[in-house]
């Protein structure tokens, strides 16, 4: 059975999967930290992480949490000071990274979180192993295991199980080995991600293999996307992967690639639709299409869909045409009939 570790008010290890994001501004910068965390709140994000490098950013996350509405987690590295000041401003959870904080300070950090009944995460990452675990496991998957492992001992030491683990790296293969690993040895809930995954693109499409892997095989209770550029992005993938699994019942956005049958400005009606869908409640399927000749037919499987023509488009459901509109009518009266589903 899965340990249940309580993040704020959300339960990990309960079976869903929760969104992870990390803030990208300095997060001593309160108003422009507290806005992108609003922000991304909106889109689905369930648990926000912010990177404390100094005091500053310690004390700001006081302010922080009373503007915000999910639990925040505070990344912390080298420092043990910041992350009893973290804790002290009302953190909802301490990363620490073994390979990094001074074994020596950790009990001081558990017994504040004891003391505070926040949960610490396990963050190991290939990037910053332990020198002698990467003597002797080189930076592997085993290696990362027995980083995790030798830091979970020395919590369970200090009699503290409330711990999630992590264990991240930017080999795809050493990633999924290191999680199957760790998954089958402990029953604390499991963050999933890749570490400096890449761009919108190439970090896409090696996250959703490397996390899909693992979810199909059950293992991971949160997950981030890491990619380069403005969060926002990170939490529309991880909504999309969960979605290939039936794990987020939100709304799917299918379109066609166009072709010389196309048209109508469909790039543009895509990109101002997208963030509408993406944010609908509904487990629904909405259907893009660059003409109507194909587009209803491909389409058909679609709640909701348009096929566009010359200056026209047709709005169907199900394959079945509802309406013809103009063009410049078309968002309108496709937000009309989204309202409707
Ligand atoms: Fe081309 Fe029409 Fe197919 Fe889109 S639906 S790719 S426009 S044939």
């Amino acid at each position: 059975m899965k340990k249940i570790i309580k993040v704020g008010n959300l339960e990990i290890g309960n079976g869903h999967i929760f969104i992870q994001s990390m803030t990208n501004t300095k997060t001593s910068d309160v108003k422009n930290t507290i806005e992108q965390i609003l922000n991304l709140e909106k889109y689905g994000c369930e648990i926000i992480r912010v990177a404390v490098k100094d005091q500053d950013d310690a004390l700001a996350i006081k302010q922080i949490k009373e503007q915000i509405h999910i639990p925040l987690v505070a990344d912390i590295h080298f420092d043990y000071k910041l992350a009893l000041l973290a804790i002290e401003n009302g953190v909802n959870k301490i990363r620490i990274n073994p390979g990094n904080m001074p074994k020596e300070h950790v009990k001081e950090i558990v017994e504040a979180c004891k003391r505070n009944n926040i949960p610490i995460r396990i963050g190991v990452n290939s990037g910053s192993l332990s020198p002698d675990i990467i003597k002797q496991y080189g930076v592997t998957a085993e290696g990362l295991v027995q980083e995790a492992i030798r830091e979970i001992k020395l919590l369970e030491k200090f009699d503290f199980t409330n711990i999630v683990l992590s264990l991240k790296a930017t080999d795809i293969k050493t990633f999924i080995e290191a999680n199957r690993q760790i998954s089958k040895l402990y029953d604390y809930p499991l963050h999933i991600g890749l570490t400096e995954s890449g761009t919108v693109t190439s970090g896409n499409i090696r996250s959703s293999y490397a996390i899909g892997t693992l979810l199909n095989e059950g293992i991971g209770d949160t997950i981030r996307v890491s990619l380069t550029g403005n969060p926002l992005n990170e939490v529309v993938s991880a909504k999309e992967i969960l979605k290939i699994f039936n794990k987020y019942s939100g709304a799917t956005l299918i379109s066609c690639p166009t072709c010389g049958r196309t048209e109508y400005n469909m790039e543009k009606l895509v990109a101002k639709l997208e963030p509408i869908i993406l944010n609908f409640p509904k487990p629904v399927k909405i259907a893009i299409m660059g003409c109507i000749v194909n587009g209803i037919g491909e389409g058909k499987e679609a709640d909701l869909g348009i096929a566009g023509g010359k200056n026209k488009a047709v709005i169907f459901k199900k394959g079945e045409i509802i309406k013809t509109v103009y063009e410049e009518n078309l968002l309108d009266e496709f937000l009309i009939e989204l309202n409707k589903l």
